[in-house]
């Protein structure tokens, strides 16, 4: 049995006929750099998230980055996040001129510890980005009262939570600009580059439409300084389709990871993902921990079972932020997570059967890791 880490045949196969007819419609109306094919989704994907606008834009990186910089975020300010993210969370805090300022996480659920974000706060922080990791949200309420009362500016990085929920609220709905990634593999995947801003702010909807379009409300006049980080036609047309879909697939994700609790250990030697009790997770990512990562992902491979890492070097530790001067130690559970997590294969069409298949090898490696340890 083979099992991938990731399986998008297998999605576009259940779809064809939907995607095929949607590319048809974009190219029989030449409607390729944005347009009206982009402007239905948006108005799909803000009532999805139940929020007031939807900004489609070029990817997930430039969703983060334009919300900063509609915030008014630049030179001299510090923003906090995650220490354990994807480099592109800070990469746009950064590409404002902008200073990242990382915390640790919790144990638990991998996400922002409230105390930490309480804590890096000082004169210069304008605003905080939770991570919303691996499909369940972090913990709002706490991080939304502290944002609260230092005026901080809440933009939430939901790029691996599109559906996810907090006490019963979608992911992306709880700050001042909720940012989503719509890269192949993430839940709600285009077929190429496409991400998304949401938010309740008209002016700050207005302000992203403006800049992703050269600065201009009006074509050739150019209201201020943009860029080109428009969604493009063909993308705005599938997520339409893939969108109609998203909670049957997030469904399956849910029923796959509970597959994946009742047949795999849960002891010392490898540790499950826990739902927090506030909310609902979209499992983008079902990452286990064990103390010898690097051997059990070897032999998992060697049976067919592809696995994968969400971080190796969480982003204080990385070469490209050297200059902010981290060292190894400053975030102790960010750290023991990179040393340990193995994300498992997952995607909505995986199989009782490959999951069964999954559980049955990782046991027998951790037996075959016990014993050699023992001789
Ligand atoms: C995927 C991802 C991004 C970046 O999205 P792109 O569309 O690849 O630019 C940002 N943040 C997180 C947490 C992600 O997982």
């Amino acid at each position: 049995m083979k099992v991938p880490f990731l399986d998008l045949k297998a999605q576009y196969e259940s779809i064809r006929p939907e995607v095929n007819q949607a590319l048809q419609q974009v190219l029989d109306k030449t409607a390729f750099a944005g347009g009206p094919f982009v402007s239905r989704f948006e108005e799909e994907f803000a009532a999805y998230c139940g929020c007031a606008h939807a900004v489609g834009v070029s990817s997930g990186t430039s969703a983060l980055w334009l919300a900063l910089l509609a915030l008014g975020i630049g030179p001299g300010d510090e923003v906090i996040t995650a220490a354990n993210t994807f480099i592109a969370t800070a990469e746009a805090i950064s590409f404002c001129g902008a200073k990242p300022v990382f915390v640790d996480v919790v144990e638990e659920t991998f996400n922002m510890d409230p105390a930490g974000l309480q804590e890096a706060i000082t004169e210069k922080t304008k605003a905080v980005i939770p991570v919303h990791l691996y499909g369940q949200m972090a913990d709002m309420d706490p991080i939304r009262r502290i944002a609260r009362k230092h005026h901080l500016r809440l933009i939430e990085d939901a790029s691996q939570s599109h559906g996810a929920e907090y006490q019963g609220r979608r992911a992306g709905s709880f700050g001042d600009a909720g940012c989503f990634s719509f890269y192949p593999g993430k839940n709600l995947g285009a077929y190429g580059e496409a991400g998304a801003v949401v938010t309740d702010h008209a002016e700050v909807a207005d302000v992203i439409r403006c800049l992703r379009d050269h600065g201009q409300r009006q074509k050739y006049y150019h209201a201020c300084v943009g860029w080109n980080a428009r969604m493009d036609g063909f993308q705005g047309a599938i997520l339409s389709v893939k969108l109609k879909h998203l909670d049957d697939w997030n469904q399956a994700r849910r029923r796959n990871a509970h597959r994946y609790h009742a047949v795999l250990p849960d002891h010392d030697q490898m540790h499950l993902p826990r739902e927090a009790a506030y909310g609902k997770s979209v499992f983008h990512i079902y990452a286990v921990r064990v103390p010898d990562r690097d051997r059990l992902i070897q032999e998992l491979a060697e049976r067919d079972i592809h696995c994968a890492i969400h971080y190796p070097v969480p982003l204080h530790l990385q070469d490209a932020y050297e200059s902010l001067g981290y060292e190894k130690g400053s975030f102790p559970v960010a750290e023991r997570c990179a040393d340990q997590i193995v994300s498992l294969p997952m995607y909505p069409e995986l199989s009782a059967e490959q999951i069964e298949y999954v559980g049955r090898e990782i046991h027998a490696a951790l037996e075959r890791q016990t014993e050699s340890q023992q001789t």
